[in-house]
């Protein structure tokens, strides 16, 4: 049985973003571990499924879920290449993921900041990762052309710096 660390679950999850850009859906990818143990990777499916709500940590959570045979995933690590968005860090709270690890900031979409009062707060690690920036980069400029400038706001906003 493989053991993963916080970097390999990041690295599950970058293969899968890289997997997701190569057949035409936006290159986002999560993995989910339990205690060392890979439970699931995906990656987004949005466009190849034609389903908005089938974000890459959507699918993982789905996938792990069902591996687990329970909606309470409090004992696992969620890897997403980047910063999740709020309907996604919605459904963290909901499965009740402990950790989070993320490989880059998302200034434009990330809703980390969401916190009902109901849930615990998962703890949330940034490992700064070139690959997961360039990746995210990557959506924003070939998927979003219309979110891209709007209110000021566009690939200017990511310094990979923040
Ligand atoms: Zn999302």
């Amino acid at each position: 049985m493989e053991s993963y660390n916080d970097q390999a679950g990041l690295a599950e999850a970058t293969a899968a973003a890289r997997k997701a850009a190569e057949i035409g859906d936006d290159p986002y990818g999560a993995a989910i571990t339990n205690g060392g143990t890979l439970l699931a990777a995906a990656r987004n499916t949005v466009h190849s499924q034609h389903d908005p709500s089938n974000h890459a940590e959507v699918n993982a959570i789905r996938k792990a879920a069902a591996e687990l045979g329970t909606e309470d995933l409090s004992n696992c690590t969620l890897y997403a290449t980047c910063e999740p968005c709020p309907m996604c860090w919605s459904l963290i709270l909901w499965s009740r993921i402990g950790r989070v690890v993320i490989g880059a900031k998302d200034p434009l979409y990330g809703g980390t900041d969401y916190q009902p009062k109901a849930f615990p707060r998962p703890e949330l690690i940034f490992i700064e990762s070139p690959e997961c920036e360039a990746l995210l980069k990557e959506a924003v400029s070939k998927q979003r052309p219309s979110s891209v400038g709007v209110a000021g706001i566009g690939l200017a906003t990511f310094p990979t710096t923040q």
